[in-house]
């Protein structure tokens, strides 16, 4: 029988399995799976959201000019340098669209973010795999992977699900060291997140390079991650390029309206990051004294690792986790099948979650 079939590479793919988000008969659940913020997003932003309700019938300005305005007025950029997106995974399969082809290598480390290989395979491009260094991509094992046929460096920055960063120093040996045509994406998703002094989200690369660019993302610390829009800062090439493949309408009223009171709400944003240092560094300590060992994690999220033993496995503590309502990331698609995933979530759930893995140590 003969019958549409699709291009070489996209039945390869595995496709992208969301954490779980129910607990069967538990009546209250925690979603601690999906690095969703715990606080929600600034009630200006849902004010915003509610007030577009009155014109649905309307199209989006089509270049998302408001949004990439108040983006650049943020961050002090040139907005005509920024591309919004549905999410900074279209962006992120907008740049594989346009960069990469059959032959073509796309880098990626061991734990990265599953939306590269898609982005990746997608357009009939491979995935070069490479080592990390306790659980941190390491530049050196990048760069010794590089072929004339690589075209794509993917890296996020902080990464998920490990909740590990690469300083800013090795990010800038990292470019240094790629031939000019590789084009580096940085993947800055947690960037708000992180307080390190030698953490750079990728500004300065991308303002002074031909061949980084910056993505970033309204679902995670803006909470607005229903409304799907993520953007990108890239050099002006890079940006004509992505503007003709990018559908007229691909970012609607209600995202970038709600996103752009959220980028105004400032005193929220700084709240929502007071939250997660607090709580974070509580459950890496309090989970660390259970006797579990925890990956420093500069996010909004920690991975947490058990032991390969009988009932003290990862997939013991996420049914014991699980039946008390408290939903956790199993990461076996990402090659950690010994480790689970927790968000940084509210004091109430933070507070359940290690009195759940005390339980479950000590059962
Ligand atoms: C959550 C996440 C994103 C953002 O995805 P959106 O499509 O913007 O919701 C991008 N990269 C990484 C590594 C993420 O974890």
């Amino acid at each position: 029988m003969s019958r549409p079939v699709p291009r070489p590479g996209v039945l390869d793919i595995a496709p992208y399995v969301p954490g779980k988000s129910s607990a069967p008969g538990v009546a209250r659940v925690f979603k601690l799976s999906a690095n969703e913020t715990p606080l929600g997003p600034s009630p200006k932003a849902i004010e915003a959201f509610k007030a577009c309700a009155l014109h649905l019938e309307d199209y989006p300005e089509g270049s998302s000019r408001v949004l990439r305005e108040a983006i650049g007025k943020s961050f002090g950029l040139d907005p005509d340098r920024i591309v919004c997106g549905a999410g900074s995974d279209e962006i992120l399969n907008f740049l594989g669209h346009a960069f990469l082809g059959a032959g073509d290598e796309a880098i990626m480390t061991e734990h990265c973010f599953l939306v590269y290989p898609i982005a990746t395979m997608a357009n009939g491009a491979k995935c070069v795999v490479v080592p990390e260094t306790d659980f941190t991509a390491n530049v050196d094992t990048i760069l010794a992977a590089v072929t004339p046929r690589t075209k794509i460096v993917w890296i996020a920055n902080p990464n998920n699900p490990t909740g590990t960063y690469v300083p800013f120093d090795e990010i800038k040996r990292l470019q240094r060291s790629l031939p000019p045509h590789v084009l580096l994406v940085i993947d800055a998703a947690y960037s708000e997140y992180v307080s390190r002094n030698d953490y750079e989200a990728g500004i300065e690369l991308v303002a002074t390079t031909e061949n980084t660019v910056m993505c970033r993302t309204f679902s995670k610390i803006h909470g607005l991650a229903s409304l799907r829009v993520g953007w990108m800062y890239a050099p002006a090439h890079i940006i004509d390029a992505i503007n003709r493949i990018r559908g007229p309408f691909n970012v609607s009223t209600p995202a970038m309206l709600a996103a752009i009171a959220s980028l105004a709400d400032t005193a929220y944003l700084e709240h929502a990051r007071a939250h997660n240092d607090q709580w974070r560094g509580w459950l890496t300590e309090e989970i660390g004294k259970l006797g579990l060992k925890v990956t420093p994690s500069v996010a909004n999220f920690i991975l947490i690792h058990f032991p390969q033993e009988k009932r003290r496995t990862a997939d013991d503590a996420d049914a014991f986790l699980t039946k008390r309502g408290l939903v956790l990331r199993g990461l076996k698609n990402y090659k950690l099948p010994h480790a689970l995933r927790l968000t940084v979530g509210t004091e109430e759930a933070n507070r359940l979650v290690v009195e759940a893995l005390r339980d479950f140590q000590g059962s």
